[in-house]
């Protein structure tokens, strides 16, 4: 058994038994010595779409061709082109399509949000992360409580993981919920954690954050395209993500937000732009602000059509591929990746994320036994076999088998490459 889950044609069956694995072909995958390469980072870059590039080309020729009438014509016209990927985008995110917008990027619209969900009251100052978060974040979260007058020391609640590895039990976070919820302004949690892999019961986090008589907003970079999402039943106030990681719509893409339909005509504060005013009154370009209704309303820009451009491929093929069966995919590849791990590498190799289906996405991060040098020789070795992981400091590798490109050949590749590694270190 063991060295039959090894083998090629092991590979080789479960290979063309996945109902999904016509779309890798629609992917371009980097080179290495002639090779494509074994590519487990579509957690920080997923890969190109084929079809972006038409996508792309399709703004540029109307661009030549028509110049500002391409504002106004055809399907794909650019005055309302953020509405072409709407209802995928819902689609995706478990939202309605009132609620989602594709629009700026993540951690600008992190703040854009906050401007409107983070409101504090002289009671309620708190806002409340994981410790450990993604710098962008914590950068964005600290420097709205100083916007207010608050400060890091007063008014930052970093919860510490309970569990080892930086690990949370659902417990620690609602407690943590509760212990605070007199003073909590605001929840902010990660759909995926972006350093452990680990996945959050956000319903049950969105529950405790409104108990407590705070706000919730998540942060989905990691957990979008990789996960099935429901914002709109969990009940978040608020979510932002971006699409350039499992989304696979290129660097910088367009980033995503969603905003639940109860504050779709609040009189909340938010930074304005004339794009988020009604469109029917937009061109009168009047003085008065008159937003329209939903999370269309925040946008503040005429949106960047070539960097939405991609997302239109993309999105078609999570249409095709179906949330439910990537995830199945997902959870079978990433299982056998693991289970590689465990029956193979456990000499060298540890993996921090949890292993039940529902705490964890595609990503596995990985902490080399022998320390924090040992672990970037491997890291460097993998490269140097075409073999893409990617590092996260101290000392973790992530690698990230994504559904729509990955397969037990490339999970193989990673394996046997680190197996000569651990044998080149004997
Ligand atoms: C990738 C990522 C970001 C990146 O933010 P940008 O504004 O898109 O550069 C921010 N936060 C988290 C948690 C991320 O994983």
């Amino acid at each position: 058994m063991n060295q039959d889950l090894l083998s090629p044609e092991f590979a080789t069956r479960m290979d063309q038994a996945d109902p999904l694995k016509s779309f890798r072909d629609e992917f371009l995958f980097p080179k290495h010595a002639g090779e494509p390469q074994a590519y487990f980072v579509g957690n920080s870059l997923g890969l190109q779409p084929k079809g972006a590039r038409a996508q792309v080309e399709e703004v540029l020729s109307k661009w030549a061709d028509e110049a500002v009438e391409g504002h106004f014509t055809g399907q794909a016209q650019w005055m309302p082109y953020h509405e072409l990927v709407r209802d995928d985008l819902a689609a995706l995110v478990g939202a309605k399509p009132h609620e989602v917008v594709a629009m700026n990027s993540l951690t600008a619209n992190l703040h854009l949000m906050m401007v409107s969900f983070y409101q504090p009251t002289i009671e309620r100052t708190a806002i409340l992360i994981e410790a450990g978060s993604f710098p962008s974040d914590r950068y964005a979260v600290e420097s709205q409580l100083k916007f207010h007058g608050f400060n890091a020391q007063n008014s930052l609640i970093e919860v510490e993981p309970d569990l080892p590895n930086g690990v949370f039990s659902d417990q620690c976070i609602i407690d943590a919920i509760r212990t605070h919820g007199k003073r909590l302004s605001l929840v902010l949690w990660p759909g995926v954690q972006y350093r452990t892999g680990q996945a959050f019961d956000l319903q049950a986090i969105a529950g405790a954050a409104h108990e407590a008589g705070a706000l919730v907003g998540f942060d989905l970079a990691h957990a979008v395209g990789n996960l099935p999402l429901q914002l709109h039943d969990d009940d978040a106030d608020f979510a932002v993500w971006c699409h350039y990681k499992y989304c696979n719509a290129g660097p910088g893409a367009v980033g995503g937000c969603f905003v639940h339909e109860r504050h779709a005509e609040t009189t909340r504060p938010r930074l304005a732009g004339w794009w988020g005013n009604n469109p029917d009154v937009r061109f009168k370009m009047g003085t008065e602000f008159n937003p329209t209704r939903g999370a269309d309303g925040w946008q503040l820009s005429n949106p960047p059509i070539l960097g939405l451009a991609p997302l239109r491929a993309s999105l078609d093929q999570f249409k095709r591929a179906g949330m439910p069966a990537l995830r199945e995919k997902s959870l079978q590849l990433t299982q056998y990746l693991a289970q590689c791990i465990e029956t193979y590498l456990s000499d060298a190799i540890e993996i921090i994320t949890p292993m039940s289906a529902e705490k964890r996405g595609a990503q596995l991060s990985l902490r080399v036994k022998a320390g924090r040098d040992a672990g970037r020789s491997l890291f460097e070795h993998l490269a140097a076999q075409g073999v893409l992981g990617d590092w996260r400091e101290p000392d973790v590798i992530r690698i990230s088998p994504a559904p729509l490109y990955n397969n037990v050949a490339d999970v193989q590749r990673f394996v046997r490459a680190t197996q000569e590694w651990m044998h080149g270190r004997r």
